[in-house]
This record gives C-alpha cells, structure tokens and sequence, in this order.
C-alpha cells in the first residue's frame, strides 16, 4: 500500500502501570492478589445531576438497564477509597514525582499546577462511575529514525477495578487505584513500521526510569488511526508490540473495502482481537466528559523538584546496553536482555558485590529455564533474589543451589530457614572428602564391577547435589578412586 497517497496518519496512546509503593488516592499497597476475596459488594449504578443539572445520557441509559455490579474486596489491599466510601487522599507524592521524570524524558511542558480531573466511566469498572486523572505534561516530543513524534500529553491517573467475570459483571478492586500514566501522541506517525518503532521507543523511555512495572498485563495500547477519504479510527487493546503494524493495515484494508463498497464510515472506537483484526464498540464520542474532582485540592508543582529532576534524569537504555558490554564485558544478548527486563536488579547486585556473572546468568539465563518450567517468576520479589545471591557471595550455599531456591523461595521467605529445609547449606572439601570416603566403604564391592568412577560419582553427588561445586566433587571422586584401585 502507498501510504502516502493513503494519507495515513497514526497516533498512539500509551497507558503504563507505575511500580509505587502506594496507590494513587490512598495508602493501599500497590500489588495484585490472586486468592478469594475477603468481602463481596454488590451496588447498582444511579445517575446523579452534574453540577450544571443535567444527566449525562450515557449514564441514564446504563442506569435504566438496572445492572447489578459485583465488586470482590480485599482486606490487605483495598481500603474505604476504592469502594468509594471514604472521599481520595492526596494524589501520591511518588507517583507524582515519576510522572514528572516521564513528562521529563518526553521533553514536555509541565503545568505549574496540577488539577484532579473525573472522566465519567459507567462499565462498572470503576466504583464511583468515574476514573480520576491528572495533566501533567504538554507538547513533548520523542525522537526517532523518521523524525520528532510529537506527544500531545501525559497525563498521571487511577486503573480500573479489574474485570473476573464478564458476563456476571464481577469486578476485582485490587487494580482499582494504581497509579498509571497515559502518553498520547500526535498523529505524527505515517507508516505501519513507524507506528511500532514509536511505540517501542516509548517503551524503552518508561523502562529506563526504573520506576514503571514490567511483565504482562501492566502496559495497555490503543492506537489512533485515519485516512484521507476515511474515517478515525480508535483501537482499543492492542496487547503486544509486534501487532502494531498489523493492527494499523487491517484497519486500514478494512476502511477501503467499505470505501469501495459504498458504505458509509463513521469515526469510531473498535477493539484489537487475537488476530489483529478489529471489533465495533462504539461511536467515537466527542469531547471527554470530564469535570472537576472537588475532594481534592489542587497542587502547585514543586518548581526545586522539577530542578532536581532535570540534573538527574536516568540513563538511556541505549547508553546503558553500551556500558554493560563495554564495563561489564557481558554478551551481547545477555546484557540486551538485562537492559530491557532486569537492569534494576542488576545493577543492584553488582552494587552489592554480587559476581556480576551470576547476577547476570541468574537474571537471565535461570529465571528463563524457572519460567518455562512453570515458576512464576513474575511474581518473584526482587530483594528474595538479592538475598539468594547474597547466601551464595557469603559462601552458605553453591552456585548450583540458586536455582533450586528461587524455585522455592514463594513457599518459605527465610533464606537460612530454606537452605536448612531444602538441606542446601554448603559443605567445604574435607567434609566433602569423608562423605566420599563412606560411600567408597559401603559400596565397594559395587565399585570392583567397574567403571568405579562414574558410579561413585552418581553417589556422592546424590547427597551433595547443589551444596558443593561439581567440579570440585569430580576432581575429589577421581583422587579417591586413584588412591584405591
Ligand atoms: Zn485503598
């Protein structure tokens, strides 16, 4: 297809999970829980006049169809906010300041004061009916091969309640409330190929703050598209990367064949599918419907803070796959792996004295065999990882235990109680030498039959399996062995 004769114009917008401690309107953790719910709540939704009296149409019609929503609660992560019981908190302060690095990064004016915003949202996905969002930043830019992007805004806001059962319109609160930022850009984009590259240098601008979180289900995509004799298109959901380009030529092909057809377009918002084809959801509707949150106050920006920020804006990921071969001698495709999943924990390793190597096989090479085993290991705390590898700098356990205790450390956080269950502690070569010297004495008429070397090494080493280097036993079983026979 020729895009521009086409006319192609495609925008994206981003919407990113921020790794806080705390919720975004209350002190809440910022975690999910994957468990039966403490409390069930049930609620219908009403519509209420706006300040100017009127009802919002939407709203009246959802309303009338009498829907009963059902929200699942949780005692360790949810609190009187998210039910919409007890009026938000201030926004959080870490939150805010990661935005800002974010706004920072995109090149973007920052308003001088932020005002807490409600977008009107009646899927039930929200407990109040409304998600509260946040301006942050304005006309930025990112650079890529193909030019300056620009980015229209950022702006820092609530996730939604997370949806469990469709159907039965059951809704999980523990989502509900996490800090997000939403990165629109301009429809600067002209190409199925610039679309990903823009995307993709969005991506790796977030993840070189530090601050936003990784792994499945964290980032959302929609993506903007129009063409000359077209309509405007929002697609929903795209849910990975690579289906970007894709997404943008169906919809495109889509658009044509209606054209050809005679059928009449309307700017609309569709939904990505599994195929990368689209489906209708609704109209595009006109202006936001947003109005002011009264339970807040506004806040001015910290203009010393914005300073600090600018002196120390983080390290590109770019920069830092360069340092990480050049500084760490890493190869290329493990430092590249680390840069875009694991540079934090990494980084924090080495800070600690942990044998960059490990650290590095560890974080890579390890927690991919864990995964395809079936480990969990997006669930893995970075600190249990850190300490693992501490037992091992310390001399507790060998190289070959850390994996066997990643795999375990969701069922027992204590390290030292672990080693001890899992019988892991080290053991140093004279201990080695008498476990050896046994098994030599209780099998030796088992070891006459020959090939002694093999069988006495399958013994020891099913005692001392991950305690001790198996270099270290090869090189003990051949000296015994020589010393014998
Ligand atoms: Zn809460």
């Amino acid at each position: 297809m020729n895009w521009q004769e086409l006319g192609l114009k495609v925008g994206l917008e981003v919407h990113w999970e921020l790794a806080t401690k705390t919720k975004l309107f209350c002190n809440c953790p910022n975690r999910l829980v994957n468990r039966d719910p403490d409390k069930i709540i049930e609620r219908y939704l009403r519509p209420s006049f706006s300040e100017l009296g009127d009802i919002d149409v939407a709203a009246k019609v959802e309303a009338m169809k009498g829907k009963k929503i059902i929200y699942q609660f949780y005692n360790d992560v949810n609190c009187l906010v998210e039910i919409d019981e007890e009026p938000p908190h201030q926004p959080n302060p870490e939150a805010l300041e990661i935005s800002f690095i974010i706004a920072e990064l995109l090149n973007a004016r920052i308003v001088d004061e932020i005002h807490v915003m409600r977008k009107t949202i009646i899927d039930g996905s929200n407990v109040s009916g409304f998600q509260r969002t946040m301006l942050i930043g304005l006309n930025g830019y990112i650079e890529t091969s193909f030019g300056k992007i620009g980015v229209a805004s950022i702006s820092l806001e609530e996730d939604s309640a997370r949806i469990i059962d469709n159907n039965k319109s059951i809704f999980r609160l523990d989502r509900l409330g996490m800090p997000e930022v939403e990165i629109s850009t301009k429809p600067d984009i002209h190409t199925p190929e610039q679309a990903l590259e823009a995307a993709e240098q969005l991506g790796k601008l977030l993840k070189s703050t530090g601050k936003v979180k990784l792994g499945l289900g964290v980032v959302r995509q929609d993506v903007n598209v129009s063409i000359k004799d077209g309509v405007r298109t929002e697609i929903k959901h795209v849910q990975r990367l690579s289906q970007i380009p894709e997404v943008v030529v169906k919809e495109v092909q889509r658009q044509l064949d209606a054209l050809k057809k005679g059928e009449k377009l309307e700017n609309s918002v569709r939904v990505a599918l599994d195929d990368c084809s689209t489906k209708f959801l609704r109209p595009l509707s006109g202006a936001a419907r947003m109005y002011v949150e009264t339970d807040v106050y506004p806040i001015l920006v910290d203009k010393k803070l914005l300073e600090k920020i600018k002196k120390n804006l983080p390290e590109s990921l770019d920069k830092k796959l360069e340092r990480y071969l050049k500084e760490y001698k890493l190869s290329h495709e493990i430092a590249s792996q680390l840069v875009n999943e694991r540079w934090q924990i990494f980084e924090e390793a080495v800070n600690l004295g942990i044998d960059k190597a490990i650290a590095a096989s560890t974080l890579v090479n390890i927690l991919k065999d864990l995964s395809r085993k079936g480990v969990d290991v997006d669930s893995l705390d970075d600190q249990d990882i850190i300490n693992i590898l501490l037992a091992h700098k310390h001399g507790k356990i060998a190289k070959e235990a850390i994996p066997v205790l990643i795999e375990n450390i969701l069922k027992e956080k204590d390290i030292d109680k672990l080693i001890d269950m899992l019988k892991l502690r080290s053991i140093n070569k004279s201990e080695l030498e008498k476990i050896v010297e046994q098994k030599i004495k209780q099998n030796i008429d088992k070891l006459k039959t020959g090939n002694a070397e093999k069988i006495l090494m399958g013994l020891v080493m099913a005692e001392v399996r991950g305690r001790i280097d198996g270099s270290i036993v090869n090189e003990v079983v051949k000296e015994k062995i020589k010393s014998i026979f």
